[in-house]
């Protein structure tokens, strides 16, 4: 059984050094419990959090502990009464081949699931993060303008598909090329910029005429504070997560902007809403993935994967994604179905 263990916390981006790959024995599931064989792991930005033990809504990973994460596994075997041997299942299964198991938040995916991959992106977790996230506290009306960031990963992509079927104008932002042209070939966005263009801000500025509605904050740093100046009275912002800082080991540069964005909280009155997930929605997951199953059976919704094989890169990929690397939901496959 190989896996992943945390050996050191990372200061800024993670390395190497704060992996350790083991090989552990085979564990042999008691009676309620099972035994799963991971198939895919998601990689996901929440996860650089998990490597520090700084203050946050979950416990971090204690050194020498199996790195956390969700995947779709098989089950090997079973003394759980839900769970058969060969089910397909979403599970929290870690860094690891084989995980044991008691069936607390696994969900059965039945023995043969439709691409089961997707239910760690669109249909899963962070497609709902997207959905309520959107709908909730972003609360879209058709005719406003929208502008997400992270626009081809899993979150953002979804973000700026569903505000269009709500008939919003889609601006998203990008780290390349490419990924603006997929964001709005394939994923339907009226327009997608580039973040490391020099004039990004004034880009951004020309790309919303009628300034911005809702403004989905997936990044912070410099997109952002482009953003800031561009918001509409009333703006809604869904406080989503600030992956450009997940690695910051200091403060920020450039004098205290603090008072500038409070101030402008208050003038415009804008609603700004942090939020976790599971812990505010858990009760709509299962309505979510009817629904989201629905759109992309019905061709409405687009996702765009990236699957890396090898349990072995899954360190250097995560570091990638967290600087841009990816091109889509980030899975490594582990196994053959
Ligand atoms: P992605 O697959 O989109 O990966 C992260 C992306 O962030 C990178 O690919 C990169 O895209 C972008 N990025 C990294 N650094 C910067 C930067 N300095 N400026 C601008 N963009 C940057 O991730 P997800 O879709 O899985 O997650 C998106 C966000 O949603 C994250 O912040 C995550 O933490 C958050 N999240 C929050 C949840 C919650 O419950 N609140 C649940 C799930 C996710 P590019 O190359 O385009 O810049």
């Amino acid at each position: 059984n190989r896996r992943w263990v945390l050996a050191s916390r990372p200061v800024g981006i993670p390395t190497a050094e704060n992996f350790r790959l083991e090989n552990a024995e085979l564990p042999e599931p008691a009676e309620g419990q099972m035994l799963l064989r991971a198939v895919y792991l998601s990689l996901d930005p929440y996860m650089r959090g998990r490597m520090s033990d700084a203050p946050s809504y979950a416990a971090p990973v204690a050194i020498g502990d199996v790195m956390v994460g969700a995947t779709i596994s098989r089950v090997v075997s079973s003394l759980h009464p839900e769970f058969k041997k060969d089910d397909w299942v979403l599970a929290y299964g870690g860094w690891q081949d084989y995980a044991l198991s008691d069936g607390k938040g696994v969900i059965n995916l039945g023995a043969h699931p439709q691409q089961p991959s997707l239910s760690l992106g669109v249909t899963g977790m962070p497609g709902f993060t997207a959905y309520m996230g959107l709908t909730d506290i972003g609360q879209p009306v058709a005719g406003e303008t929208l502008v997400v960031a992270a626009a081809t990963g899993p979150v953002g992509s979804t973000v700026g598909q569903i505000a269009k079927l709500k008939g919003c104008r889609v601006v998203g932002v990008a780290g390349s090329e490419d990924k603006c042209r997929d964001a709005v070939e394939h994923a339907g966005f009226d327009l997608c910029l580039n973040h490391k263009d020099p004039d990004f801000a004034e880009q951004l500025k020309a790309a919303c005429p009628d300034g911005i509605d809702i403004y989905f904050e997936n990044v912070g740093g410099a997109v952002f504070e482009a953003v800031l100046p561009l918001l509409n009275p009333k703006a809604r912002i869904p406080l989503c997560g600030t992956v450009a800082h997940y690695n910051d080991t200091g403060t920020t540069p450039g004098g205290d902007r603090l008072p500038a964005f409070i101030g402008t909280l208050l003038k415009k009155r804008i609603r700004l809403q942090g939020f976790i997930i599971f812990d505010d929605y858990a009760p709509h997951f299962p309505a979510f993935r009817t629904l989201m199953t629905d759109w992309i059976r019905q061709g409405k919704i687009h996702y765009r994967e990236q699957v890396i094989d090898g349990l072995e890169y899954a360190p250097g990929a995560l570091s990638g994604m967290l600087q841009g690397h990816n091109f889509g939901k980030l899975v490594i496959r582990l196994a053959d179905d």
